[in-house]
């Protein structure tokens, strides 16, 4: 029989560093959190080879009382908490008292600092297996500075798990790049082998603020996004949005804050990929920056060692709230003069050109009946490729008051039977028309769909599916949310539930599937949006369908009404799989394709 001892502080605090402290990146995040919760308004970060060799952190914070040096360092040390009372209504960054402990467990330690009230700062050392605490007066700026030298030198297994200099240096400015997206009024700096790799001054406006999201994700990140604002009666949520057409191939652009903290949070990354399905094509990824904030009693912050994830009290309300804000502001990728798609080139303030045609309401009416008709019955079968407008064929101005913008300009000609061409005030415009109408035809049935409510249909023969019992128990304890989404469920023994009716629009869909997707979605996420999902689908479908084919020639006000129905239309910016529908040319751009100069 083995006897029970307890384990010393030393090894207790090495094995604490296990979850806390995965790297030298790990160390960075938990030194300059401390820095921030103490106020800092400058944080100065220096590496020597990757971490491995140096971590050196100096802030100009409140600094640390000579006397709580030593204690400091000792586990379940904090000055952030008190009661259990204070942990529900945490504001900072730290609350478990375990960082500096760890961090001095396995590495060559020094910690120096100075309060206000001192003249001088003083210093303590930790390294060898028992920490040696020798307090020594030296020079010091109101402030802290910590060094961490030789990484895991006492645990050499721990040491063995440390990547390349150059992998380290990535996780740790990964790590500093997220922090400054949070904390913009800090300047921020760092600097590995004696070379600058950031310097973020103080950001105040939302101008600096964009500045250094650009600094840090890429200028085109910023130019091809769209900024959020918004708040419900106890949250906030805003952030930076990337258009539809800068999404990614990986989910590497996607930074998410609650109350300041970075976290990975499938609630709130889940709502997101909802509100751009609709607008993003196969696997492709959005990228954002959001910041949500709210009581901070509505969060559970202490259910991670490094504090990476959080636990919401009511997870429906974040993702309904995030959900909704995103999809309404994607709405908005609709020709207008703050969204153009694909705009790489870097425009001088532009030239107006101002005599192109305007035109009737008449033209509008007309393409009320085309869309209402089969495509064939009022194509012409005309020879020319191209048709060209007289601008004298048009003259009546749509309202004789004021004279209208219309930020996708008025027809041309159409080109090869694919393309619209025409022209706005800024230059040349090309539309595809076929997908710019399949996103009208869709937006159009999307809202027809959600204006009634989901029409059901029993099944001739129920349908009867197997499932496990954790699952079919569910699926009877939900009955009502599945109803309600337009499917009857039964219990029909441990492992079968049977389906007696399904949503009519879905009466050719895999429904075995589809049922064991939604148990699936509503047991991971509590919600589901599975069936808007599949509906949305089909009338996308049915939207291609519909659309306008190539070849099919379009007179002028055929093409003028097309025009105006996509600036009314919401997310008129890409076809229904995420494609742009159009593109633009200005006479600068032009200008530089052909070489003239101004
Ligand atoms: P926690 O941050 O969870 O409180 P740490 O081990 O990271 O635990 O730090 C212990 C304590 O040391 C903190 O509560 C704080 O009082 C003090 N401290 C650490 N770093 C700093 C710093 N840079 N400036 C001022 N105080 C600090
Ligand atoms: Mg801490």
């Amino acid at each position: 029989m083995q006897r029970i001892t307890l384990l010393n502080p030393q090894l207790a605090n090495q094995i604490a560093a296990g979850e806390v402290i995965e790297r030298p990146a790990s160390i960075v995040k938990e030194l300059v959190e401390n820095s921030l919760d103490a106020a800092a308004a400058r944080v100065d970060i220096e590496i020597e080879k990757g971490g491995t060799e140096l971590i050196r952190i100096r802030d100009e914070g409140y600094g640390i009382h000579k006397d709580d040096l030593a204690l400091a360092l000792s586990r379940h040390a904090t000055s952030k908490i008190l009661a259990l009372d204070d942990l529900e209504q945490i504001a900072s960054f730290g609350f478990r008292g375990e960082a500096l402990a760890s961090i001095s467990s396995i590495s060559r330690f020094r910690l120096a600092s100075r309060t206000q009230e001192n003249s001088h700062g003083w210093q303590i050392e930790v390294h060898g297996r028992e920490p040696e605490i020798s307090h020594t007066p030296i020079a010091h700026p109101v402030g802290t500075t910590i060094e961490v030298r030789d990484i895991f030198y006492n645990t050499p297994a721990r040491r063995k798990f440390l990547k390349s200099e150059q992998t380290e240096l990535n996780h740790i400015q990964e790590v500093v790049r997220r922090i400054a997206m949070s904390v913009f009024s800090v300047n921020l700096n760092l600097k590995h082998n004696q070379k600058y790799l950031l310097q973020l001054p103080i950001a105040n406006s939302l101008i600096e603020k964009a500045d250094r999201i650009a600094k840090i994700c890429g200028r085109e990140f910023i130019d091809q996004s769209l900024r959020l604002e918004t708040e419900s009666s106890d949250m906030q949520l805003s952030g930076w949005f990337g258009l539809p057409t800068f999404s990614r191939s990986q989910s590497d652009l996607q930074y998410i804050y609650i109350n300041g903290r970075m976290v990975r949070d499938k609630v709130i990354s889940h709502a997101v990929k909802q509100a751009y399905h609709d607008v993003l094509f196969g696997g492709r990824q959005p990228a954002y920056v959001l910041y949500l904030s709210c009581d901070p009693t509505l969060v559970d912050v202490n259910v991670h060692p490094a504090k990476n994830e959080v636990r919401f009290r009511d997870s429906r309300m974040i993702f309904d709230f995030v959900f909704r804000s995103v999809q309404r502001l994607l709405k908005e990728t609709k020709p207008t003069s703050h969204a153009i798609p694909q705009s790489t080139y870097i425009s001088e303030p532009e030239p107006v050109y101002s005599n192109y045609t305007k035109p009737q309401q008449n033209q509008i009416d007309l393409y009320k009946t085309l869309t209402a008709e089969p495509p064939t019955s009022t194509a012409k079968v005309s020879t020319p490729i191209i048709t060209t407008a007289t601008p004298t064929a048009i003259p009546t101005p749509i309202s004789s008051s004021e004279p209208v913008n219309y930020p996708l300009g008025f027809a041309l000609a159409q080109l090869k039977g694919i393309y619209i061409l025409a022209q706005n005030e800024k230059g040349l415009v090309l539309v595809d028309m076929h997908a710019a109408h399949e996103r009208i035809g869709y937006e159009k049935l999307k809202k027809q769909f959600d204006t009634q409510n989901i029409i059901t249909q029993n099944l001739l023969i129920p349908l009867t599916i197997s499932i496990s019992e954790t699952d079919a128990e569910f699926a009877d304890q939900q009955k009502e949310l599945f109803s309600s989404l337009g499917f009857n469920v039964e219990r029909m023994g441990p492992e079968n539930i049977l389906i007696r009716s399904i949503p009519l629009l879905l009466k050719d869909a895999d429904i075995s599937l589809l049922v064991k997707d939604l148990i699936s979605d509503l047991k991971e996420h509590h919600v589901t949006n599975k069936i808007q999902e599949h509906i949305y689908e089909l009338l996308g479908t049915m939207a291609c369908h519909q659309a306008l084919r190539a070849n099919r020639q379009l007179t002028i006000p055929e093409m003028n009404a097309i025009l105006r129905q996509m600036e009314v239309t919401d997310h008129s910016n890409q076809c229904n799989h995420g494609r742009p529908t159009w593109t633009e040319l200005s006479l600068y751009d032009l200008d530089k394709l052909f070489l003239r100069g101004r």
